[in-house]
């Protein structure tokens, strides 16, 4: 008889401070940059790590990695993901914690003898975080059809390298048959990287989506003059209306309440001179919101307040909404199947929305997915204090096995 599985917290933590020394950086970060010297690395220690977890090791030919553990059915298997990969001085979880998380629930089920009916796929995906390489997201993206093969592979780096040589570089160019397909379920373990579980004072999180963003140009034209002899009344300021902009933007986004978000990030009057009036502004929004109709609600109301100040102060604007991702919202049984667990590993789990992108968004995209969320002390991330307590991380993956026993159970036998 073979026994119920369980973490072994120990065992996870002494994972991920070993992960942490590869690219580790003086402050107690990483710096992984997809596909680096310092990624092949953690590849390598990946590699090694499943092999001794009763896995099959396959690589596609954008650098994914899945690890398959056999099933006892002949079904789709559940799958696990996210990414070794990091920003320039981040932290030592973003990412890290999915897949190490996953590498322990393989490791449990090896202890315990337990065979599930799915095979158990565990997914490092290439080059999340998009830092060396733009967009980000880049293998999950590939592998459910949102970038083309030989565009991923023709992207450059700031030194001109192609994506492709890169990849043939540290030697994970693999076979394009081998790409991930959706699965039954798809499951991602992740630090939350902002501050409501830490404010609810909660370890875990259930993530109930990932916002719809959309990325707007404004530019605002009024007229440059001379800052002394041009009175007040007569001013046609870029600048002081492109200001009411951005407090209107926060404004719009603090009447819709949580978890909407809005931020001007990006502003440049012209000319940029200390005694001439500001003639023209360029400046930057971006919005958050839980649907796509929302979203757009949110866009429309933005322009019916822009509008209101640009003829109030007399300059023009013109808006570009140049990008869109859509929002998410994860499958109803995967997300209830998280909460169950939770309730079981770690009772009191908060339901949140996602502000930032994910893997799991292009992986809900093909199939069933979600999320749990690991607090994150301060809601600090991509940074070198990014920190999330013992206790919460082996919280986390408890839940995240609890989560993967009970799909197994539960799906249906023909999906
Ligand atoms: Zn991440």
């Amino acid at each position: 008889m073979t026994s119920k599985p369980f973490i072994n917290s120990e065992r996870l933590l002494t994972s991920i401070s070993d992960y942490a020394r590869i690219g580790a950086t003086p402050g107690g970060g990483v710096t992984r940059l997809a596909l680096s010297e310092e990624d092949q690395q953690v590849r390598k220690r990946f590699a090694a790590d499943v092999a001794g977890a009763e896995t099959t090791l396959r690589v596609d030919d954008i650098g994914n990695m899945v690890a398959i553990r056999s099933g006892r059915e002949a079904l789709s298997p559940i799958q696990i993901g996210s990414h070794l990969d990091s920003v320039r001085n981040g932290g030592r979880f973003d990412g890290a914690l999915g897949v190490l998380g996953g590498l322990e629930v393989l490791r449990a089920l090896a202890d315990a003898g337990h065979v599930t009916r799915h095979p158990i796929e565990l997914i490092n995906w290439t080059n999340e975080e998009g830092v060396r390489y733009e967009p980000a997201m880049m293998g999950s993206g590939a592998a459910y059809g949102v970038f083309e093969r030989g565009w991923v592979g023709e992207r450059t780096d700031r030194d001109g390298i192609r994506f492709g040589d890169a990849l043939d570089a540290i030697g994970y160019r693999g076979d394009l048959a081998y790409r991930p397909e959706p699965g039954a379920a798809y499951l991602e373990l992740h630090i939350e990287q902002g501050p409501v579980l830490d404010e609810a004072d909660v370890a875990v999180g259930v993530v109930e989506g990932i916002l719809g963003i959309t990325w707007l140009d404004v530019v605002v034209e009024g007229q440059a003059d001379h800052a002394g002899p041009s009175p007040m009344s007569t001013r046609r300021d870029a600048l002081a209306a492109a200001a009411e902009i951005v407090s209107m933007v926060e404004g719009l986004a603090v009447e819709a309440g949580p978890p909407v978000v809005g931020t001007v990030g990006r502003l440049s009057p012209d000319p940029d001179l200390i005694n001439v009036v500001p003639g023209r502004v360029e400046m930057s929004v971006d919005l958050r919101h839980q649907t796509s109709a929302q979203l757009n609600d949110l866009v429309a109301e933005f322009q019916s307040r822009l509008d209101a100040i640009a003829t109030r102060r007399k300059v023009t604007v013109t808006v570009d909404r140049f990008w869109t991702s859509e929002a998410t919202r994860f499958d109803a049984g995967i997300v209830g199947a998280i909460a169950a667990s939770a309730d079981v590993c770690s009772p009191g789990a908060l339901r949140l929305w996602s502000g930032a992108g994910h893997d799991a968004k292009y992986a809900a995209d093909g199939g069933p997915a979600g999320m749990i969320f690991v607090r994150s002390r301060g809601g600090l991330s991509h940074c070198e204090e990014e920190m999330s307590e013992d206790d919460d991380i082996a919280a986390g993956v408890a839940t995240l096995l609890e989560t993967v026993l009970r799909l197994d159970t539960a799906l249906s036998s023909n999906d």
